[in-house]
């Protein structure tokens, strides 16, 4: 198979507005991606067809939505090579983190230490700095080289006896660096500590399998994968899913509840109390079956084309700083623009129609590791094109002339 961008760009009705007089030019997916019309429709129609709540089902719309939910399960189970009752759906990736380190947390004593990186979204730094405030957890940062790497001898060299857990991004969300993830896998599986990898932004750009990893959680959300706002996924390991005690309680995730006891049903459901989101995994299953039907290591190849260009593009820019070198990485360029403050060309690129984010993009300790207090960031997706790299090349090139 192979990869045809404009045909996949076709199935995004947003992708032809004009913005600022401009069409638009969408380089914020990192942040959160555009939808294709099977999105959309698979929303629209289960709210114009067949909407009613999941697991009550005594009537035929009760049923029908509750198969379609499954149904979505099953699909994100494949689509990591998980089994069924492995994977949670939560409503983010930062929930779906923080449900791991409550329940890990919850039997975890002062000293017990957990290793995260310098490149860690808040995401996965501040659940674990509320198990240090809480329990006396201590926290362990693993450097990142200058080039954007992570050090993994650093970080090799900070697990020990005490370590529970090791939590990181397996791909930054500034730097774009993919990291060594097998490799801390064994590290930290020999001292017999629990893996937790953050993919939400791994998980958009290349097929992940849970099982070769023999990662104990993987996290991701609905939203930057193509699928809709409100939902995440937590894959567990089966015998951590069902070690691990229950997040949120509340309906749904009981097996019996009476005056002076309970008792809780198994996982997954155990870790979704109430009513879930239930549209927006029905949106994250057709985002998936949607995504099965591409050739996923030729929009690497893609992404990784577009990338190429656009430093092609501004090899002669001595006023831009790129943060993040690193061999073999994800198409996001993070920059600075000497003497422009990262929100002042977020904005002027605006009016050229070019879409970036500025900011710290929740990943402070890495910001203050670089030296920057934030950066502007352009995200390649599977639907630009060559054109649009092109476009933004001009366009920051035009708004560097406004500081110069
Ligand atoms: N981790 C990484 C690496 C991310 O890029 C993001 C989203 N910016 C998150 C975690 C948090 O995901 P969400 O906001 O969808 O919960």
């Amino acid at each position: 198979m192979a990869f045809d961008v404009e045909q996949a760009r076709a199935d995004f009705p947003i992708l032809s507005r004009q913005v600022n007089g401009k069409p638009l030019v969408y380089l914020d997916s990192a942040a959160s991606a555009q939808k294709p019309r099977a999105v959309i429709e698979a929303m629209s129609r289960a709210m114009e067809h067949s909407y009613a709540n999941v697991h009550r089902g005594l009537h035929t719309l009760a049923n029908e939505t509750t198969d379609a939910y499954e149904a979505a399960r099953r699909a994100v189970a494949r689509f990591v090579n998980a089994g069924e009752g492995e994977i949670v759906f939560t409503k983010g990736g930062t929930e779906a983190i923080n449900l791991v380190a409550a329940g890990l947390g919850a039997a975890m004593a002062p000293g017990d230490e957990v290793v995260l990186t310098e490149m860690e979204h808040h995401a996965n730094i501040v659940p674990w700095h509320f198990l240090r405030e809480r329990r006396g957890v201590v926290l362990k940062f693993a450097p990142v080289t200058d080039d954007g790497r992570l050090d993994l001898e650093g970080l090799q060299a900070l697990i020990g006896p005490r370590t529970k857990v090791v939590a990181l991004t397996h791909m930054s969300n500034v730097l774009g660096t993919i990291n060594p993830v097998a490799e801390v896998i064994e590290a930290a599986h020999a001292a017999g500590a629990k893996v937790l990898l953050d993919g939400c932004q791994a998980i958009v750009h290349q097929a992940v399998d849970v099982k070769a990893l023999d990662v104990d959680f993987y996290v991701f959300s609905g939203h930057k994968l193509y699928g809709p706002t409100g939902i995440g996924i937590l894959y567990g390991k089966a015998a951590e899913l069902a070690a691990l005690p229950p997040y949120q309680g509340g309906g749904e995730m009981i097996g019996e509840v009476a005056l002076e006891k309970i008792t809780y049903a198994d996982p997954p459901h155990r870790f979704e109390a109430g009513t879930p989101p239930i549209l927006e995994a029905i949106g994250l299953g057709a985002a998936i079956e949607w995504l099965n039907g591409l050739d996923r290591a030729a929009i690497a190849a893609h992404e990784a084309r577009l990338y190429a260009r656009v430093r092609e593009g501004l090899a002669g820019a001595n006023w831009l700083k790129v943060i993040g070198e690193a061999p073999g990485k994800g198409a996001i360029l993070s920059f600075t623009v000497d003497g422009a403050h990262a929100h002042d060309v977020a904005q002027i690129l605006d009016r050229y129609g070019v879409a970036v984010r500025a900011g710290t993009h929740c990943a402070e300790p890495l910001m203050r590791r670089f030296g920057v207090t934030s950066s502007a960031r352009a995200s390649f997706a599977l639907y630009n094109t060559e054109g649009e790299a092109d476009a933004f090349v001009d366009a920051l090139t035009r708004t560097q002339a406004f500081f110069a």
